[in-house]
């Protein structure tokens, strides 16, 4: 399998370290909010990665943080302090927004078919390792403490910028813009490893540390959890492009400063989902949350097939009108393959399996390629085959795309057999509907199908119409 990494700018052919076995790092959610659509494009893209992995005979073991301390707004060292933020919203303690938005990320990963890692682990359950790590990087000369903090020292590593050409004085501090300068560093670059300092008075989580009273920087939580579980060598990190500076850079700095050696070697990064206006936001404009989209009537599922249509290379963005294509698409698939279901099935014809079989492994093999994959769904379902063949391929493709293609199939099916009428008032608001779409009224026509929606029905655009069903 080739895969980008990001780390060498280049498409790389994937051996893992050890013979057969993979070690798989992903960064977890800041579990301050619901997780948004954005983030979760992310998780998805990342598990087809790793059930690709596994669909090819690697054995495999995903380990995820859980950051529930230290992540700033900034993703640097300033800006307030995303839990804190989080449990004064919700006048509630840190552990219990914590605990309540890590569940909520869960059922959320579930209703879009991600895989739970082989491993989660809130950062506030491992401050011993921080301590131990950062302990020996003072040592070694890797840090120092100014003010009360702990830092890492970025004038110690012969190269600090790994995924990018950045150069230091094009960085305002090293990190983002319209940020205040801390004069306790050395250099701009210069992260904290343990506050002690906090400028956040009302700082709820503390611990005791041979420096004094206080708390981990969010970078060294991913660092310490990935070895901790996995190792002194790491074959895939994950993470949204976001992360790969400074949180990602971070992160290798003190890793491989720890370790003495190359600590990862493939870097995979997913580029952004945003909206028509920008980039995606918890706090501004509508917050899309998969509760959301299911509110108004959009399958998970679908919204997950919204994403494998595209490579995780390229930025993708959401508009409502999108996902409607993608419902249409879905629709279209889901109905193709129950007339495979109620057909005759006859034998499985292994020369058009293991052709079919193979070209959608030589998409994922690309750079895992998944829009590539869907087209190959497309050429089962055109495929001059029995059923018996089109239904073994669709049930395996499934286990790594997981967009429930069959159990899709047999909803469709169970919706014919039910043939239901609909009711008088759901007709009549699709009737003004149509006329509204006709009129290029939209946003009353949104209104309606909102309407439509809350009354427990789905509307999907199809070729052959608009099709108004029971959610
Ligand atoms: P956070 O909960 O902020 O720590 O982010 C969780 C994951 O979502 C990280 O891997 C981020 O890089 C990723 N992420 C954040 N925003 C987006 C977005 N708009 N599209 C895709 N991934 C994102
Ligand atoms: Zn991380």
């Amino acid at each position: 399998m080739y895969l980008y990494n990001t780390a060498t700018r280049k498409k790389e052919e994937f051996i893992p370290r050890f013979e057969g076995k993979v070690s798989m790092y992903t960064c977890g959610p800041t579990v301050y909010h619901y997780a948004h659509i954005g983030n979760l494009r992310s998780y998805i893209m990342e598990d087809v990665l790793e059930k690709y992995l596994r669909f090819t005979g690697y054995d495999v073991k995903r380990v995820m943080n859980i950051t529930d301390v230290g992540h700033l707004t900034s993703d640097g060292d300033t800006g307030d302090d995303k839990m804190l933020k989080g449990a004064k919203r919700e006048k509630k303690t840190v552990m219990e927004i914590a605990q309540f938005y890590t569940d909520a990320f869960f059922e959320d990963c579930k209703k879009l078919n991600i895989k739970r890692p082989d491993v989660v682990e809130p950062a506030t359950q491992c401050i011993d390792e921080f301590i131990r790590v950062i302990e020996s990087l003072i040592e070694k000369g890797f840090a120092y403490e100014a003010g009360g903090n702990i830092y890492f020292d970025t004038s110690k590593l012969k190269q600090y910028y790994i995924f990018n050409d950045f150069k230091e004085e094009d960085l305002a501090v090293g990190v983002r813009e319209g940020v205040e300068e801390d004069g306790n560093k050395k250099n701009k670059a210069d992260f904290v490893l343990w506050f002690t300092k906090s400028k956040f008075d009302d700082q709820e989580l503390k611990w005791d540390s041979p420096w004094g009273i206080g708390y981990p920087g969010w970078h060294i939580e991913c660092s310490c959890i990935s070895m901790k579980h996995l190792g002194e060598y790491l074959d895939i990190h994950c993470g949204g492009i976001d992360n790969a500076f400074p949180h990602h850079t971070n992160e290798i700095a003190q890793s491989e400063a720890y370790l003495g050696h190359e600590w990862c070697k493939y870097w995979f990064h997913i580029l952004h989902l945003n909206t028509n206006s920008g980039k995606m936001s918890k706090s501004s404009g509508e917050f899309l949350t998969v509760s959301l989209l299911e509110s108004k009537g959009y399958d998970p599922l679908v919204y997950r097939f919204f994403c494998l249509q595209s490579h995780y290379r390229k930025s993708l963005v959401f508009s409502y009108e999108n996902l409607d294509n993608a419902v249409v698409a879905y629709n279209k698939i889901t109905s193709k393959i129950a007339t495979f279901l109620k057909g005759e099935q006859g034998e499985i014809e292994q020369d058009k399996y293991d052709e079919l079989m193979t070209a959608f492994r030589e998409a994922l093999n690309n750079d895992l390629n998944t829009s590539l994959a869907i087209t190959v769904v497309h050429y089962v379902l055109k495929a001059d085959a029995s059923n018996a063949t089109k239904l073994a391929l669709l049930k395996e493709f499934d286990k790594v795309l997981g967009i429930g293609l069959i159990e899709g199939a047999q909803k469709a099916l169970e919706n014919e057999d039910k043939g239901e009428e609909l009711p008088a008032e759901v007709a009549e608001l699709a009737a003004q509907r149509a006329e509204a779409r006709k009129a290029k009224n939209f946003a009353l026509a949104d209104e309606l199908r909102d309407k439509i929606t809350a009354m427990g029905y789905i509307i999907e655009e199809t070729r052959q119409g608009t099709i108004i069903k029971k959610a």
